[in-house]
Formats: C-alpha cells, structure tokens, sequence
C-alpha cells in the first residue's frame, strides 16, 4: 500500500494541499480544532491576484520583486502571480464567498505597494473566515483525507535514507503516536514568539523548528514583517486594523492631528509596510503617538465595510466612525522559512513544507501584502502534484524524541526579549543578549520548538550587518550593494552563535 501523507496544519496550506493530494490518503493533523489556530481565519484584506480589467500577473510579479528588496526569487514571483486568478476562481467555485458584481467582475481593494486595485474580498474584511469556511466544508467531505483533530506533529521521524519517514504525534492529552508517511508541514507563523502579534500566539515556528531539528535548510529567518496598523488596546494577540483601511483613504496622524506619513515617502499612508512600521515605531518611541482617522475615508459605511475592525475597535470602546484609532506595529508574517524549492520539496527527502512556515523565495525581504493566502494556495497545489507523482520510498523510520515544553513564563520571557531586541528595529548588542536569553532557557528546557525557531532568527539577524527590507539594523542602516539570501541549518546557526554574538555585543 502506499504510504500516506500526513499534512501538519489545517490553514489555507494544509487544506489546499490536502484537497489536491487526491487520490494519495492524507491524515490531516490539527492541533487546534479546525478553524481555530490559524492565521487564515484572521485574514481581512483578501487574495492578491490579477484579476482586474487594467491588470496583468507580469504587473503583480514585478510589485511583487520591487517590494521583496532584491531578495525575491523571479521564478516563484511569476509562478505566484500566473496562477492568481485561476486560484481565486476555484475557491470561489468551492464557496468561497468573494464580492462580485452582477456582470462577473471582482471587487477589488488596493493594498500598499501594490500598482493596482488586486485584493480579492469577502464581505469587506471577511476574507479569512468565508475562505477557510468553504475549505472546511471541502475537507470534511473530502473521502481521501481523514481528519485527526486534537492532534500535532511534535517532531519528525528519521528515516533509514537519511530523510523523513513521517512524524511523532501528539494528542493534546500529551499521549504520543509515531505515524509513518511522506510529510507536508504547514504549521504557519513564527509572530508568535513575539509578544505583540497579530497572528494566533501558538504561532511559533514548529515547523522551522522541526524541520530544523532534522538537518533541512532555514531560509531568511531574519525577514517578519511588522503590520503598521494593529489596534493597540493591549490584547494578545492584537487585532489588525486591515491595509484596505489606508486603501480606502484612512490617513495616520500623531496625536496633534498631524498627518506624519506625508514627510516619510511619496505613498504616504501606502508606502511599503515595513517603511510605514517604522515610521509608527518611530511615533510611539519618540511619544507622539500613531492614530489611523477613517473617519472621513470610511465614517458611517465603517460597520458594513469593515465589520470585524469595527468589532475590534467597540469592544473597546473606540468608535471608529469618529474617534481615531490607536495603532502600533505588530509582528504579523514570516517572509523567511524552511527552504523549499518551487514544489515544496525541502531537499529532505519525504519532507515538504508549505504556507508561511516555508520560504519558496516569492516575498524575499519583504511581502506584498495579501500575497501570503495566494502563497498557500499556489505553492499547496504545486506540493499536492508533486506528491501525487512522487516514487514511493521503501524506508525504515527511526525513533525521535519528543519535544520538550517550554513553561509558560519563560516562553513569557522569550516573547518579550524578542519583541524588544529582534523587532522592528534590532542592533547587535540587543541580538546578542537575547541569543544569551535564549542559551539560558535552553539550558534549563531543552529545545523546545521555540527557542530553536527563535534561535534561528536571531542568529540571521545578527548575521545581517545590512538592512533590507522587514529587516532594519540601527546599528547597519545601509543596504548592501549585493542581495543575497540567508541559508543556514540549525547546526550552522549552533555554530556562528558565539562569535557572532561576541562580535554583536563588541559594538
Ligand atoms: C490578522 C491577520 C490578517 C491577515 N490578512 C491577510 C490578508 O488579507 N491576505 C493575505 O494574503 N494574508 C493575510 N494574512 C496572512 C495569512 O493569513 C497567513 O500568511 C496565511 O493564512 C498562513 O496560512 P498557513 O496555512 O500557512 O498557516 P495558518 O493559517 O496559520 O495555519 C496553521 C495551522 O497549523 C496548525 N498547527 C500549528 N502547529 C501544529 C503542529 N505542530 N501540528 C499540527 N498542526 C499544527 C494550526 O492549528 C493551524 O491549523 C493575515 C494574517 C493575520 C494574522
């Protein structure tokens, strides 16, 4: 009999994937009831993809190269955004409830460095949740896939070739069972390790960590992206105040009324997230404060058009509709993961990755927005065909060690350090101490998922005496002439950690 798949995740990746793995039998791990624990359901912009009368992919590829800051693979980006529409159209076929006019046309919504109006909606910030509704639906009607909720991939199985013969799972009642199959991580973000995050907080690298574990290559960890526009009213995770705010005509203002993006670049309220993050930082650092004013751009329509921002925003007794919004930069998506090539395969043999936890290259130091559900679903189709024609292999899995669990006041710690010292303004001397942070609690807990993906990011960030990007170095404010992308191994990171981080503390 052939050998399973077994797909870690219930995103837009996992799903995807899962859907067109068929005929292959696929068990499907969740750890978190499906629907819950991902950052699909959160989504509120919608699908990037050319689908617009005065549109074309060569346009959504090109703003996606000029966005990645000369780190975006040319191939994955055109892959990417040749496949948009087709992708849109086939959610929307399996229910995904996209706004279309009578005739057929899309309604699309402008997002940040995007050169034309491409976001595909749902119900105006709905996006996440009617997609991933539709996709449920599919799933659980789907006679290939066998859905074991409650359970999570806890590490990965070596197999007698020196690959992956399949993954150590866990029931959330801690009981442990080795299943053997070809494996597709899509375990999503690593944001949450930082303490203000828009993303679920269990959000933290497992898959990079797994996979890491077993030798696979890590590719620009250092890259988060900072989402400018979170709603600051102290919750965690932080709400989002979606980029089709500033889209519609929502200006960011300092707490005089001053509109501060105008004096930071031509786009203004639409320049490149992560030039808009720093400029909130800036704001909040310097203490005058960052506000975004829908009130002229969106006013009364704010309920109906933005529903869940509306939600957000009275559930803490802020009315959008004529108080300003309080807004801070929160850690929001993963451009770097494990290193995959163009079909998910990560050069480990019987492992794939797809979704936010993997790095095909198509957002490079910086994503554009809304290209990260289109991500999901492209790249979980390509690994699904590839799967689908994959040999079997004939393997013997080895025993692994379960993961150890990281305490809730030190992961606690954790999140705090890395908010404060690989945010979104990082220097040598804060990465070297929180490498030291993360030394210490390993020494007392293991390797915990956690820290190896924190690790990793840390130590690229170190590495990088340039800024590009998500990625800014107070310490190394220029760009490099030459791009080039981070690939390092967890034996690597090991590796260049203490010199590294002497050098960093040095400065
Ligand atoms: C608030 C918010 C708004 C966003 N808006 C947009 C937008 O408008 N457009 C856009 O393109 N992108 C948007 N994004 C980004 C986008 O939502 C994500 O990049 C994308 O949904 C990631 O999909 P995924 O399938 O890779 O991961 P996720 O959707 O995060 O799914 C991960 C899955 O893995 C499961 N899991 C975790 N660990 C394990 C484990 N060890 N074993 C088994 N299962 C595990 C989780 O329970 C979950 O089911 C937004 C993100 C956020 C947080």
């Amino acid at each position: 009999m052939t050998r399973p798949l077994i797909i870690a995740g219930a995103g837009i990746a996992g799903l995807w994937t899962a859907l067109h793995a068929a005929p292959r039998r696929v068990i499907l791990l969740t750890g978190a009831p499906l629907g819950q624990g991902a950052s699909t359901a959160w989504a509120q912009g919608g699908v990037a993809a050319a689908l617009g009368r005065d549109d074309a992919p060569d346009l959504h590829a090109a703003d996606t190269i000029a966005a990645g800051a000369g780190l975006v693979d040319e191939a994955a980006a055109h892959i990417l955004a040749e496949a948009g529409p087709g992708e849109v159209e086939a959610l929307y076929a399996l229910g995904a409830p996209f706004e279309r006019s009578r005739n057929g046309e899309w309604a699309l919504s402008r997002e940040a460095a995007h050169s034309r109006a491409r976001v595909a909606r749902v119900k105006g910030d709905q996006a996440g949740a009617g997609i991933l509704a539709a996709l449920i639906a599919a799933v659980r009607a789907a006679d290939h896939v066998e859905i074991r909720e409650g359970w999570r991939a806890d590490a990965l199985l070596p197999a007698s070739d020196g690959g992956c013969a399949g993954v150590l799972a866990r029931r959330s009642d801690d009981a442990l069972a080795p299943l053997e199959g070809d494996v597709v991580l899509a375990t999503g973000s690593l944001c949450g390790l930082y303490a203000v995050t828009t993303t679920p907080w269990t959000s933290q690298g497992q898959a990079l960590a797994m996979a890491a574990q077993l030798g696979a290559v890590i590719r620009d960890p250092e890259f988060v992206q900072f989402h400018p526009t979170a709603i600051d009213i102290g919750r965690d995770p932080t709400p989002l105040a979606t980029e089709a705010l500033r889209g519609e005509g929502a200006i960011l203002i300092d707490r005089s009324g001053r509109r501060f993006m105008r004096a930071v670049h031509p786009q203004a309220e639409l320049a490149p997230r992560d030039v808009v993050a720093r400029a909130v930082h800036r704001q909040l650092r310097t203490g005058k404060g960052a506000f975004l004013d829908a009130r002229a751009a969106v006013g009364e329509a704010f309920p109906e058009r933005f529903p869940s921002v509306f939600a957000a925003c009275m559930s803490a007794g802020i009315d959008p509709r004529v108080t300003p919004i309080p807004v801070a930069p929160a850690s929001h998506y993963h451009m770097g993961g494990i290193a995959t090539d163009l079909n998910g395969c990560t050069g480990v043999s019987g492992l794939y990755a797809v979704g936010e936890c993997a790095a095909p290259g198509g957002h490079g130091a910086n994503r554009l927005a809304s290209n990260s559900l289109l991500d999901g679903l492209v790249f979980g189709r390509r690994a699904a065909e590839a799967l689908r024609a994959a040999p079997a292999r004939a393997v013997t899995a080895e025993p692994a060690e379960a993961a150890p669990a990281l305490p809730g006041p030190a992961l606690q710690r954790l999140r705090q350090v890395m908010s404060a010292e690989a945010g979104v303004e990082r220097d040598g001397v804060g990465l070297a101490r929180l490498i030291a942070v993360i030394d210490d609690l390993e020494a007392r807990y293991g390797g915990a998922h956690a820290l190896v993906a924190a690790r990793l990011t840390a130590v690229a960030a170190l590495a990088r005496t340039e800024s590009r990007g998500a990625h800014f170095r107070q310490d190394f404010p220029q760009t490099d002439a030459d791009a080039r992308s981070t690939r390092m191994t967890l034996e690597e990171a090991r590796a260049c950690a203490p010199r590294l981080s002497a050098a960093g503390a040095a400065e």
